[in-house]
Formats: C-alpha cells, structure tokens, sequence
C-alpha cells in the first residue's frame, strides 16, 4: 500500500493516522476533515470547554508540528464522492484524491427536532466546537434552559447550566435519564443527583412544539400541554451515521456503514471506523454502533495494524465516561440484557459502583467517583475470568482484589 486517505478527521480519523506511522507506515497519508482548524476533541465541548475548564488550543488532539512531523497531509474539505473502481476520493475544493486504501471515519450528526419552532434562535444542538462556542456566549446572556432528552450530552450540559446559575428543566420521554446506556439504579441516582443540584426533571414527556417571538425562542410545549419559559433549548436527542458518502458509493448500510470483524466494508479496499459504523461485536453478540471515544480510537488502532500487516478480528471491550457536576460515572461493558446486579460501597459517599450480570456472568461495571473499580473492570472483562454473581454477592467482595 503506498496512499492511505482517511475520510473524517475527528477521534477515528485521526487516531488512524497517528496509529498508521507509529506502526511504521510509511507510504502517504491524507486525513480529510470538513470542519475548520485542526483536528479536535469532542468530549470536553459538554464539559470542561463550556465551564471554562480548557480552551480550544486545549482540545487538540496534537500541535500543527505534529502533523508535519509525522507527514500527515490535513485537508480541510468535504468529500463529496467515492469513485471505487478508479479508486479515487472527490472533494468539494474541486480536488480528486487517489487511495489504495480509503478509511471512513465520517461520525455522526445530530438527529433534528421534528417539531414546529425547532429553526428559531436559540435552539441548539451540541456536535461540534462552533456549536458550544455559540452556546456558551449564549448561555451568558439568558435565565431559563429547557434540555431536551436527558442523554450523556444533555445531562452534562443541564450540569454546566446549572453550576452558572440558570434554571435548568430537562424533559426526557423515557422514565428516567440515560436509560438506553445504564442501569435502572444508576439512572436513579443521577435523577437524584440533579435534583440536588436544582435541575427540574420531567420524564415521560415528549415536545409538542417551541414558541419564539421576532425569531427568538420564548417558550416549550410538552405533550401534555404544560408550557416552560425558555431563552435557550438544547436538544440532544440521538445522532444518526454519516453514511450517505458510502451509501452513494453503493456499500452495504444498515444502522451505519456496515463491515466484518477487520473493520472491512464491503468493498475490501475501504474500510469504517467510529461512530459510523455498524460492526460485528463480540461483547453484544450481534451487529451495534457505539458512539464513543473509545470505540473511535480502538477501531482505528485496529484498522492501522491490519494495514500494516497485523490484523485480528476486532474485540475491545467497550468503555464510556460522562462527567455531570461532581460525578464522574465510567462504565465498561454492555448493559443490555442485564438481569442481576450486585451494588459495592454506598452511594451516599458518591463513591459506589454497580455490577451488571447477565445469567450469573458479569457483563459490565458502572462506578462512580471510583476509578480503581473502573480500572480493574476493564480487565476482568477482557479477559476470559469474570466472578460469578454469587461471588461477588458475598460479604466484603473486592474488585480490585479479585482482579489483582
Ligand atoms: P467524529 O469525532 O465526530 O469525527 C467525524 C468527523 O468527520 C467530523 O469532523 C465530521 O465533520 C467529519 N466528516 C463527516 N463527513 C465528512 C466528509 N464527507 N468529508 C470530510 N469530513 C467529514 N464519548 C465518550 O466516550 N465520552 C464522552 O464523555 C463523550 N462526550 C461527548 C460530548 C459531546 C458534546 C459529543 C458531541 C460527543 C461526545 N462523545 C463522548 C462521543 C465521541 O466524541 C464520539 O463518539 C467520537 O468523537 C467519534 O469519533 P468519530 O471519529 O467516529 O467521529
């Protein structure tokens, strides 16, 4: 292989590239990103970036010199086709990039709110560093933030409003945050812990429609006619694959770009990676998308050791961090399917966390404000051991112990 060209310059597209020459590739590599600037990270944009904790140079995943250094060609451009047979990359700077290996690392974007008023002023959502540069001036000026969906994005963002002193109300059409992700008690806690903080909480209501004067937002509707003021609506209510690219290039795509276990699309001289992709996963049994650092990062690593020679299936265990007010909540595994659960330490100390099992087989650890259980369950989990329900039922079980 002598010309790799990596499509997306976020967390896949870049740990690819970077991979790519610490694995000693030592062809050409061009990483193609359409947002503006130096490839960045998203995580703190919800976080640490809107408290003011870190600035933009912070964000970066590595200095301009790096890429130089490291000859990787960054062009900032939107690619606009997939020519497989010729094998050859169209931009929308008029450009036509030549592979022998395309990467797909688009991500995702934000699913929209499909209700009246969703154009007006002051409806936000929350992908890119553009958009919490316009949500944190923004956030200066008003008193009353309705979030919807109370997801990762819009639970840390309802934190950060709420540590500045704004009236915060989150409306969730499930019956408790974050329910797709975490367990039943965890989601629990956190309502809990909102609801210390001041956050208003309001599960099983979906959006009927936002009011606005002269353009503005003033107003939400909920389904069950209630109204709230609101000067700023932030929504973060899912995000679906950037598929379209190989979706007209005529790869297979079901909840993402589909591949095999090696990251492979259909086409053998492309593969997807990230928040795209629809993979093979041994940890779920089945095909899933994960929308994490983690999984960005890991697929990219894979894909850059198949490239140089050194494939495996792919099989990381997946992990995720979300970090709300004073609590930072790690999970590893899948909690799908859960059936049992064993709780160490107490959450009145905010330091606990939660075992998943699925048929007396662990199967994902949720801790919280405790990162010596985190670090030991990711590697019980990759491993083939894991303790039994009864086990770890018993008196004065220790994961840490167990795992050393
Ligand atoms: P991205 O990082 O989104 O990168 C994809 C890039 O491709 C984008 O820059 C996009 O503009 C570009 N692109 C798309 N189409 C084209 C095209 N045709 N041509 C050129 N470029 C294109 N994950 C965690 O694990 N923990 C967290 O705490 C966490 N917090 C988050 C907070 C926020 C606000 C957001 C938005 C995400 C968060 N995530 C978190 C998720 C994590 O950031 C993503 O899962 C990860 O960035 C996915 O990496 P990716 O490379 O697949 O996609």
């Amino acid at each position: 292989l002598n010309a790799i060209v990596i499509v997306g310059a976020g967390q896949a597209g870049f740990q690819t590239a970077a991979s790519l020459r610490q694995d000693g590739f030592a062809g050409s590599i061009t990483l193609v990103g359409d947002e503006a600037g130096m490839p960045y990270q998203r995580p703190p944009l919800s976080k640490a970036y809107l408290l003011g904790k870190t600035d933009a140079p912070g964000l970066l995943f590595r200095p301009e010199k790096f890429f130089a250094d490291h000859r990787i060609d960054l062009v900032n451009s939107a690619a606009t086709a997939l020519d497989r047979t010729n094998r050859r990359v169209s931009l929308a700077d008029g450009n036509a990039l030549p592979y022998d290996h395309l990467v797909l690392a688009t991500g995702a974007h934000n699913r929209s709110l499909p209700v009246p008023g969703a154009e007006l002023d002051g409806v936000f959502g929350l992908k890119n560093l553009g958009d919490a540069d316009a949500l944190a001036t923004r956030l200066g000026e008003i008193e009353n933030v309705v979030v919807i969906g109370a997801g990762f994005i819009g639970l840390e963002f309802a934190a950060v409003a709420r540590a500045n002193g704004k009236n915060v109300h989150v409306v969730e059409l499930a019956d408790r945050p974050m329910a797709r992700a975490v367990s039943k008690e965890m989601a629990e806690f956190f309502a809990d812990a909102h609801r210390d903080w001041g956050v208003m909480l309001d599960f099983g209501q979906g959006l009927s429609r936002i009011d606005g004067e002269r353009g503005r937002v003033t107003a939400v509707e909920l389904t069950n006619g209630r109204r709230l003021p609101a000067d700023l609506v932030v929504f973060g209510i899912g995000v679906l694959p950037n598929a379209q690219l190989a979706c007209e290039a005529g790869l297979d795509i079901e909840n993402g770009i589909k591949v095999d276990s090696y990251l492979l699309t259909s086409d053998p001289a492309i593969s997807a990676i990230g928040d795209c992709a629809m993979f093979p996963s041994q940890h779920a049994g089945s095909f899933i998308r994960l929308e994490s650092v983690q999984n960005a990062a890991d697929q990219g690593r894979a894909v850059a050791a198949r490239l140089v020679g050194k494939g495996a299936p792919y099989a990381a265990v997946p992990w995720f961090w979300t970090d709300q007010g004073d609590l930072k909540l790690q999970m590893v595994g899948l909690s799908a399917g859960h059936d049992a659960t064993v709780r160490l330490g107490d959450p009145a100390t905010r330091s606990f966390s939660i075992l998943l099992f699925h048929r007396g087989r662990l199967i994902a650890v949720e801790s919280v404000n405790r990162p010596g259980d985190f670090m030991a369950a990711r590697k019980i989990l990759s491993s083939r051991a894991t303790p039994r329900w009864e086990e770890a039922a018993s008196d004065g079980f220790d994961l840490r112990a167990w795992e050393a």
